[in-house]
């Protein structure tokens, strides 16, 4: 199942090109200030949805996060402080991170529990009653699939935040009444060894949660090292064998293929935010037009910019894609200079990384778990010698590496 992260700009993609992914993903402060337009969306597209309540944006504080160019908060936390428990406010005067001691009492945790999960039930109640008669006579008030529990970064498990986290998802479960709880294990790449791996996973295991969500700070699928990957593998493998579901929150084509290994679902953006680190980075403007427009070449799973690709593919025509996008317009050659033109190839770049990663996603649900490691393998092979080293494609082997050796045993 794939999930998209919401995003205000890309509308668009909603409008035009929803059949190509599952469910939706929304931050909690961007909710808050776009609570009536993702009401709007929900009631036509009804999918699947799930808030994270951005709990990391308080214990990862950082001022830039937070305050407008006016000397104020930002519009979206404004909103959102209004529902969030009192210590939030507090912090947020105080211009301080969340600390362990600001939840150390059980009455403290209690309350920023209960506050965390009463905004993901409660945010597209009063735009749902707000727009009142204007709603078809079945309309009914859109829920999210399951709630997140207050979730905290932890570096290792002597990390005084990991009892925290199990803590309060153990608050929650208690909490959750007819929804469903899901615990999000938020940790360092340095986790992903096989004695942490046990150890965060039977914790979390004790805690009685319907679903597992997974976020390893700036975990990059194709620079990680094997060890990395394999620990990746254990940790969603290990996750699914207590029977329930497992969803990474941020991941590429790797996470595709752990469908495999037991991952029910991951999130991404279009063609962005397939990794994120822990520390919210610092909002910027970015060139006019936006980002620079990067295309996804589909056999071997990586995004280039314009003129990469367009070379990788010059030398190995057998890469080129024929969805309806690349088939309709000259994608690798249009020009991208001024904004306009660029902001375009970007939609266009765009639209066939949705066509295509859906593609992935139903090819690898229809495959044995042998064939799809084959096809990496055939990309790998495909792509090596000086190819591999110019566009940096080595992770191929690595993927291939971590599947087949983890299939065998
Ligand atoms: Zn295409």
């Amino acid at each position: 199942m794939q999930y998209i992260w919401y995003n205000a700009q890309d509308n668009y993609f909603y409008e035009n090109d929803s059949k190509h992914f599952d469910g939706l993903a929304i931050n909690a402060h961007i909710l808050a200030h776009n609570a009536k337009a993702f009401l709007a969306l929900e009631l036509e597209l009804r999918k699947p949805f799930f808030i994270l309540p951005d709990v990391h944006f308080l214990q990862l504080y950082s001022p830039q996060q937070f305050d407008n160019q006016k000397g104020g908060i930002r519009i979206s936390w404004e909103k959102l402080r209004a529902y969030y428990p009192k210590v939030v406010s507090k912090i947020l005067d105080e211009q301080r991170a969340l600390s362990v001691n600001d939840l150390a009492s059980k009455e403290a945790l209690e309350e920023f529990v209960f506050k965390i999960l009463d905004f993901q039930r409660s945010a597209l109640a009063a735009p749902f009653q707000s727009l009142g008669r204007l709603l078809p006579e079945n309309a009914r008030l859109p829920r999210s699939s399951f709630l997140i529990a207050p979730y905290f970064y932890f570096g290792g498990v002597t990390d005084p935040w990991y009892n925290v986290a199990i803590n309060a998802c153990v608050t929650a479960t208690a909490l959750k009444g007819t929804d469903k709880m899901y615990g999000l294990i938020f940790c360092a790449t340095s986790c992903l060894n096989p004695q942490e791996i046990a150890t965060i996973c039977s914790g979390f295991s004790r805690a009685n949660l319907d679903g597992f969500l997974i976020w390893i700070d700036e975990f990059d699928e194709s620079v990680a090292s094997e060890e990395e990957l394999a620990g990746m593998l254990d940790l969603v493998r290990t996750l699914s064998s207590y029977g329930k579901p497992v969803i990474n929150l941020y991941g590429g084509y790797f996470s595709v293929m752990l469908k495999h290994f037991g991952l029910d679902g991951f999130g991404s953006g279009i063609c962005v935010r397939d990794k994120m680190p822990a520390r919210p980075p610092a909002p910027m403007g970015g060139p006019a037009g936006g980002p620079v427009p990067r295309y996804y070449v589909p056999q071997v799973h990586r995004k280039f910019v314009q003129e990469d690709a367009r070379r990788l593919i010059g030398q190995l025509p057998i890469l080129s894609c024929n969805c309806e996008i690349c088939s309709s317009a000259q994608v690798l050659t249009m020009p991208n200079q001024l904004p306009a033109e660029r902001a375009y190839l970007r939609r266009l770049m765009r639209r066939h990384f949705l066509r295509i990663r859906s593609q992935e996603v139903k090819a690898v649900n229809s495959e044995a778990p042998g064939q799809t490691i084959g096809n990496i393998q055939s990309a790998a092979t495909l792509v090596s010698g000086p190819a591999a080293t110019v566009y940096e494609l080595y992770f191929l082997n690595r993927w291939h590496d971590v599947l087949s050796s983890n299939l065998a045993t």
